[in-house]
């Protein structure tokens, strides 16, 4: 009776584990091409702060190169890519918040550390900064991280917290919900990136709905645009990121050039 009893759960644990597995965590077998890829821009801001040294952060230009790759690589699944539009280090705004204003769970007072001359309406922002109560938090106006994010591993999961926060918060920023799947990336406090196919679609028609978030190929026009009027620095950045791209393309292959000229 008790044999039978632990041999059916065994039958059942199976089903329910290949279950989960065939369901919403396969990874998802879009090949996504060079036309289908979606080009976004954000403007990194990497914070400082004379008066108050938790807001200070520590990450390099290096750092943030290592961690857009790795978000790139996180959303590649979903056919989307980030470029870095410009890189600020900025002193931040209204150090003098009050104690009152910064111990409110609702931290919507970290938008206040926001400076003026660096806001625009044309690209996502992503703030780091070195501590707050949270890894991460997504406003529609500006995502906030921080340089000290810890999560918990999961099997499969990233290999370090600052990629994997910056790709969940852009997830939101693509309209995505939490769904407390642990190996998703839109998961709360784990290592998890992955997407299942509803989330994909979901994320692409939210990104196509920012003018200026182009396909690889208006982007490619553009790129060619700024070369042919010799604005290189700008023309750069373009085809680094088409460059960049998980797919096998000529047009690939030609911005990866032109990114080295
Ligand atoms: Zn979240």
């Amino acid at each position: 009776m008790s044999r039978s009893r632990s041999g059916l759960a065994a039958i059942a644990l199976v089903a329910l584990f290949s279950g989960s597995i065939n369901h919403a965590e396969e990874p998802n077998p879009n090949d996504f091409t060079f036309d289908e890829f979606l080009i976004a821009p954000v403007r990194v801001h990497l914070m400082s702060a004379k008066g108050v040294p938790e807001w200070e952060t520590t990450l390099s230009e290096k750092d943030l190169a290592r961690v857009l790759t790795k978000v790139n690589r996180v959303w590649s699944q979903a056919g989307v890519c980030f470029y870095i539009e410009s890189l600020v280090r900025e002193e931040a705004a209204n150090q003098d918040l009050s104690s009152e204003l910064k111990s409110q769970s609702d931290l919507r007072w970290l938008l206040l550390l926001r400076p003026d001359s660096s806001k625009s309406e044309h690209q996502f922002h992503l703030y780091y900064i070195k501590r707050m109560p949270v890894n991460g938090i997504y406003f529609r106006e500006a995502i906030f991280v921080k340089d000290t994010a810890s999560l918990r591993n999961v099997e499969g999961g990233i290999d370090e917290p600052l990629p994997r926060v910056s790709s969940h918060e852009l997830g939101h920023a693509l309209s995505l919900p939490h769904r407390q799947a642990t190996t998703n990336l839109m998961a709360s406090g784990t290592t998890g990136t992955r997407l299942n196919q509803q989330e994909i679609d979901q994320a692409r028609k939210a990104a196509r709905r920012f003018e200026w978030i182009q396909t690889a190929p208006d982007i490619l026009k553009r790129a060619n645009e700024l070369y042919e009027a010799e604005k290189m620095t700008e023309a750069r950045k373009l085809y680094e990121a088409l460059g960049g791209l998980p797919v096998k393309s000529e047009a690939v292959e030609r911005a990866k050039n032109r990114a080295a000229e």
